[in-house]
């Protein structure tokens, strides 16, 4: 019989703590009788940054039955419904992301193609946003829900959400209820391994004793300790087509009574772009910027003169912007920020972390005997996909009408990839619908073009011409689509005024604990 497999994931930050709740619910599904182990070190603080999720985290707290109002008292939790980018267009022009889809609520007519609401809305020259429940939410600041008669609370549609939050209370409320899973406080300082197989056999630890295992995970954030400090992972860079190689964090209080938002703010600025996340007592915030086009000191002052209030820079954050050219490699798999890494604009990297865990839980966890060069060659394939779909996404948000500072006349000029102008030419012959992005993640969430219209749109990249002509060959389609738009607007709009303010809706939850 072979003996029970011992997973042993080095990392306790938010990538870790997510790998070991996956990898334990499904080795017990497995009937795997799996050993899991986390090893962290208390002398190694996590990155300290990254506070909005997707929606994906929302189905991972649903999957793994947390209360989610436990989950927003004991992170300082607050909604995020969407992002406001604010002039990247332009300067002086917002537009919002939201990240709700309302095709998911209307049965389409017959023959109705994909994306037929969106395509509406760009042939008749409305806006994207406004057909969705959290458009006129984020534009108040409201929640997804309203207080019924009773006190109690009603949500306000059926759509996922995602959450901002304080990153080290995420990873602290995920070890509160890691029951089962063993936790080793140490540094991992090397590694011996299997001469002629090259896997790691174990880790050697900093007091010297040795940790064996037989699948290891490397979610050491960027000392990508395993993957790349023993195994010589090479390394995708995007720093080419994606400037910013740099953060200034800091953060803002919320003054009591103030109103929160509900949303991302993501704000450009003069060499790259400002974020602003809400937890329930402050903005977490920074100034992510290409140093080739500013200092740190001039960063500093930029965002001080904008603000118009001095700051206190928490750090001085470095970064590579790219991905493992294979994340899995022997018996070592890579996630989190020792995996890949894009700018923080679109939350990415939390939403990858917990993709690809769903993914090689679904499709490749097994007794590590069992695992072959296929499933590695396989997962590799697609999660080097994903994150290149990611680079792509973000790339696109760069294709703007500014030009007034040197960094944006470089972006502009020279740091446009390849497939970002394919994928723009191909939507200037036809619409972009949901058959362009074709599914390698079998249905798990990736950027389609439910992301990608409120994005597009708000850049001015779609053609209302070519909507129209698209709409005109169904007219059936078409009428059907105003009549829906008409009443999702004001639905959604009336829906707005009876939900609560975030504030409020977030005051209540902390008034009625268990
Ligand atoms: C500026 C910035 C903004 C970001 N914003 C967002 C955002 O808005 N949304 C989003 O989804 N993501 C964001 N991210 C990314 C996000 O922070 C990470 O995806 C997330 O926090 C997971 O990090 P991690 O667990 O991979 O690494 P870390 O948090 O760095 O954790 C690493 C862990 O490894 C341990 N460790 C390291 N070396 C060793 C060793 N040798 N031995 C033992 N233990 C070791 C440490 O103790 C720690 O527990 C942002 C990142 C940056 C830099």
């Amino acid at each position: 019989m072979t003996k029970a497999p011992h997973f042993v994931i080095v990392g306790g930050g938010t990538a870790g703590w997510i790998a070991a709740f996956i990898f334990q619910d499904s080795a017990r599904r497995a009937k795997l009788d799996a050993r899991i182990s986390v090893v962290e070190s208390s002398k190694i603080p996590t990155v300290g940054v990254g506070e909005a999720s997707t929606a994906a985290l929302r189905v991972f707290l649903q999957h793994f039955k947390v209360d989610e109002f436990e989950f927003f008292r004991e992170t300082g939790a607050t909604f995020k419904l969407g992002i406001r980018h604010q002039d990247w267009r332009r300067k002086g022009y917002t537009y919002y992301g939201p990240i709700d889809d309302p095709h998911q609520v209307v049965a389409p007519p017959t023959g109705a193609p994909s994306d037929y609401l969106n395509v509406y809305c760009v042939s008749a020259g409305r806006r994207v946003q406004d057909m969705h429940l959290f458009g006129p939410l984020l534009e108040r600041k409201k929640a997804p829900y309203a207080k019924k008669a009773d006190g109690s609370l009603i949500p306000l549609g059926p759509f996922h959400y995602a959450f901002h939050f304080d990153q080290a209370l995420v990873g602290r409320f995920l070890k509160a209820r890691s029951a089962g899973i063993e936790i080793v406080d140490a540094i991992v300082s090397g590694v011996e391994r299997d001469a002629e197989s090259g896997n790691i056999r174990s880790l050697v630890l900093d007091e010297g004793e040795k940790l064996a295992g037989d699948f290891f995970v490397d979610a050491t954030g960027f000392r990508k300790q395993l993957i790349v400090k023993e195994l010589n992972a090479p390394w995708i860079s995007y720093a080419k087509e994606l400037p910013v190689n740099r953060a200034l964090p800091f953060w803002i209080d919320i003054e009591p009574g103030e109103e929160i938002a509900n949303y991302t703010l993501a704000w450009a600025q003069e060499a790259g772009w400002m974020w602003q996340i809400p937890t329930q007592t402050r903005y977490g915030c920074g100034y992510v910027y290409s140093d080739e086009f500013t200092t740190p000191e001039e960063a500093k002052l930029e965002v001080e003169r904008v603000l118009g209030r001095q700051i206190e820079a928490r750090g001085d954050i470095r970064f590579q912007i790219g991905r493992l050219q294979e994340a899995w490699i022997g018996n070592c798999l890579a996630v989190g920020l020792s995996s890949s890494f894009l700018e923080p604009l679109e939350s990415t990297s939390i939403h990858g972390t917990i993709v690809q865990m769903m993914l090689f839980a679904d499709r490749y966890l097994k007794h590590p005997a069992r695992m072959t060069g296929a499933d590695r060659d396989d997962y590799n394939r697609r999660v080097g996909r994903q994150v290149d779909d990611f680079r792509t996404f973000v790339n696109t948000h760069y294709v703007v009408e500014r030009d007034d500072t040197p960094f944006w006349r470089n972006v502009r000029a020279e740091r446009l990839h390849p497939e970002t102008k394919e994928r723009l030419a191909h939507w200037r012959k036809e619409m972009p619908r949901r058959e362009h992005f074709v599914d390698f993640l079998f249905g798990l969430p990736h950027v389609e073009t439910q992301l990608h219209y409120p994005v597009l749109d708000g850049l001015g990249l779609l053609d209302a011409k070519l909507a129209k002509g698209e709409m005109a060959k169904q007219p059936e389609v078409r009428a059907f689509a105003r009549k829906t738009v008409d009443s999702l607007v004001k639905e959604y709009k009336l829906a707005s005024s009876k939900a609560l303010g975030h504030a409020e809706f977030l005051e209540h939850v902390r008034n009625n604990a268990g």
